[in-house]
């Protein structure tokens, strides 16, 4: 770590934040970063020169504690810490991600519209104003490179990246699974598959694609791109998301080969940040149709992968209601797979998510807690259910109610699922 002060800037070069994803209470950062503090705002720059975080000083800010961050997406994220309203009960997490676009929140703060937070935009491109215009003889060169380096990332620059991010992988991605959370969301995506096995009329994030899976030479290329575009930062990456919305269905081989090629040409085992994570939404049919080979070739990966399973209901009713074609017996026989993997494969844990709705039959909750409850002889800690809010601009405190119902009874860790898009 080196440190400059220039004019009235303080540069910070080569820092190093925590090795490990871990949940706290304050503004962490995770690898190796460089920073530049002025007066009002601290700014943090990821080691391609992007801007990743904005932590405002001043006492106008809204939270000594609380900050933006920039996705890969180049999308802005203020991460908020929720007044007095368990956050960390709700959603697992400290922080609440307050998204600049529409998702499934139940919160309706809006932390873009405050003059504070747009002046820390503002603040932002008057620091590469400010650069640009800098006399840098006599700074020592690793400084200067840096500094080159940030200049070199205006907004433009940033929003054209993201462009050719999604033109790598084929396209935004639409929702990330939960589990992400537990990387901050900082995923590499690599995508195995497109469509879906169903086409439920609920969804608002499904294509018209059928599910098809990538060809192996497609993946590869996706990943030597990828390669290229994380550049120097890539070793502040430890976490894949196989995507799309079904990644499970493309199979065993094509899972372990992308999985195991992507370790390897992103170097992970040299990454800043310890625990390789891989991600991957799974449905019922494609769990059960994987069964014990799928599981196995999953457990031979080098990481300790998350597989979420998208439910949504266990009442035939509310299935009808959805339009999803599955039949009870195999949710039932899904759920207890969930269950059979979480306790004997030490490297894999399967969550679940249902839908979270105040309008859904009764019968929607009750045979949801007669899995998540009754079928279990104690509480146990592995294996989450996220349960996703449908409409967000009903009740929301009638749904934060019912959403408190289930959690209290559920022996299950229970939360709320934020969809958030890369
Ligand atoms: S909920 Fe899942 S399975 Fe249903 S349409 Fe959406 S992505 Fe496809």
């Amino acid at each position: 770590m080196e440190t400059y002060h220039l004019n009235n800037l303080e540069i910070t070069i080569d820092k190093e934040g925590a090795g490990q994803f871990t949940k706290v209470t304050y503004p962490i950062r995770y690898g190796r970063f460089c920073e530049i503090k002025t007066p009002d705002y601290l700014f943090q720059f990821n080691l391609n020169g992007e801007i990743k975080y904005i932590r405002g000083l001043s006492r106008s800010w809204p939270h000594p504690a609380e900050w933006l961050k920039r996705t890969d997406a180049d999308d802005w994220v203020f991460y908020s810490v929720g007044g007095y309203n368990g956050i960390f009960y709700l959603i697992g997490e400290y922080y609440l991600p307050c998204l600049p676009y529409r998702s499934n929140s139940i919160w309706t703060y809006n932390p873009f519209i405050d003059s504070n937070i747009q002046q820390a935009f503002t603040g932002w491109t008057q620091l590469l104003a400010d650069l640009s215009a800098l006399r840098t003889n006599g700074i020592p060169s690793r400084v200067r490179n840096f500094l080159a380096l940030i200049s070199g990332h205006d907004q433009h620059t940033l929003n054209t990246r993201s462009k050719s991010l999604h033109r790598i992988v084929g396209g935004q991605i639409s929702v990330l699974p939960p589990d992400t959370r537990h990387v901050d969301y900082d995923v590499i995506p690599l995508m195995i598959a497109d469509g879906c096995l169903y086409h439920c009329d609920f969804c608002c994030i499904k294509t018209s694609q059928k599910f098809q899976p990538r060809a192996k030479d497609n993946i590869l290329q996706q990943i030597q791109d990828l390669r290229g575009f994380y550049g120097a930062n890539l070793s502040n990456y430890n976490a894949l998301f196989l995507g799309n919305h079904d990644a499970l269905a493309a199979g065993h081989e094509l899972i372990h080969m992308a999985a195991a090629e992507a370790y390897f040409t992103f170097d992970f085992e040299k990454s800043h940040l310890k625990n390789p994570t891989l991600f991957l939404f799974g449905s019922v049919d494609s769990l059960l149709d994987g069964g014990k080979t799928l599981m196995e070739a999953i457990h031979r990966l080098p990481y300790y992968t998350y597989v979420n399973i998208g439910f949504e209901s266990a009442d035939p009713a509310t299935l009808r209601r959805l339009n999803k074609p599955l039949e009870i017996s195999k949710i039932e026989d899904a759920f207890q797979m969930m269950l059979d993997v979480n306790r004997n494969c030490h490297n894999i844990e399967i969550t679940g998510n249902f839908l979270l709705e105040d309008q859904f039959p009764p019968n929607h909750y009750r045979s949801l807690i007669e899995l998540v409850r009754n079928g279990l002889d104690r509480f146990y800690s592995k294996g989450a259910i996220y349960l996703s809010p449908l409409n967000t601009r009903q009740n929301n405190r009638a749904l934060i109610r019912k959403f408190v119902e289930i959690k209290n009874l559920s022996r299950l860790p229970t939360y709320l699922y934020l969809i958030q898009r890369l």
